[in-house]
């Protein structure tokens, strides 16, 4: 990215004791809107995975170019995310990371620290 920042999307996964259902939460997905990064975390922290069925997947960012720029749209693409999903992996930069991110929701919870996004 134009920061030197590596593009990647950090998550935070809360696995319930009983099995159910994952509900994805974005806390950001355009670049000026950052208010929701710090709610999603603390509605991930309140969490007790111990009563819980299902699991919580929340991405502080959706959009990480958006957020470095500080914009609602990609700079890379002028695209805004929330209007290209499903995605298109062959498509632009927004249409990319739109598909990368459906396919891991649409996956079993991630296992990684990190889901690779677009660059
Ligand atoms: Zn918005």
């Amino acid at each position: 990215m134009a920061s030197g920042m590596a593009v990647t999307l950090p998550y935070v996964a809360v696995r319930g004791a009983q099995s159910g259902r994952t509900l994805w939460l974005h806390g950001q997905v355009h670049g000026d809107e950052i208010n929701g990064m710090v709610a999603a975390l603390r509605f991930a922290r309140s969490l007790d995975p111990a009563t819980m069925r299902g699991n919580v997947v929340v991405t502080p960012t959706g959009n990480p170019h958006a957020l470095d720029a500080r914009r609602k749209r990609n700079p890379y693409d002028e695209l805004d995310l929330d209007q290209t999903y499903p995605g298109n992996a062959g498509g632009l930069v927004s249409e990319r990371l739109a598909h990368a991110l459906m396919t891991e929701m649409r996956g079993p919870i991630p296992s990684t620290r990190c889901i690779p996004a677009a660059e």
